[in-house]
């Protein structure tokens, strides 16, 4: 270690005695460009150290980072306008998905209860038909009584 900084890193050491902190200055004139700063900056316990870590931008690069900060701002602003749609399709899509299951739902018990009844119409002419039967064999064997029935 220098007394002017932190040889293995190449970061000067802040008046707290520790290596500084590398920063980003985010202002306008500025943009993008690095500075060493006390680790505690806007804390309590802050220096005040400021050094510039990079050369001072000329107008193209100025010019340069204000449109790529422009660019940055236009891609958020556009990344919160998808996920809010991306919300509201989300919820679209499950409510249609609740709607379709519901009415799927709907319709599998309307089968159900038609098939059940379906089934007792079914045992009821069943029924119907045996009793059809047997009236007729009593009626027929009730009839011959007298005479000779083959069958009893
Ligand atoms: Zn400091």
């Amino acid at each position: 270690m220098s007394p002017n900084g932190d040889a293995s890193s190449g970061r000067p050491l802040c008046h707290c005695g520790v290596p500084a902190y590398l920063w980003n200055s985010w202002t306008s004139a500025n943009f993008g460009r690095k500075w060493y700063g006390c680790v505690n900056y806007k804390k309590p316990g802050d220096c005040g150290l400021f050094e510039w870590a990079d050369h001072e931008m000329c107008i193209y690069e100025k010019s340069l980072m204000e449109r790529l900060k422009d660019k940055e701002e236009g891609m958020r602003v556009e990344i919160a306008r998808l996920e809010k749609l991306m919300e509201t399709e989300s919820t679209k899509y499950k409510a249609n998905m609740e709607s379709q299951f519901s009415q799927f739902q709907l319709q599998l018990d309307l089968y159900q209860t038609k098939e059940k009844a379906y089934q007792s119409r079914e045992k009821l002419y069943q029924a119907a038909l045996v009793f059809i039967i047997l009236l007729l064999l009593f009626y027929v064997c009730g009839y011959n009584n007298n005479s000779s029935c083959e069958m009893c």
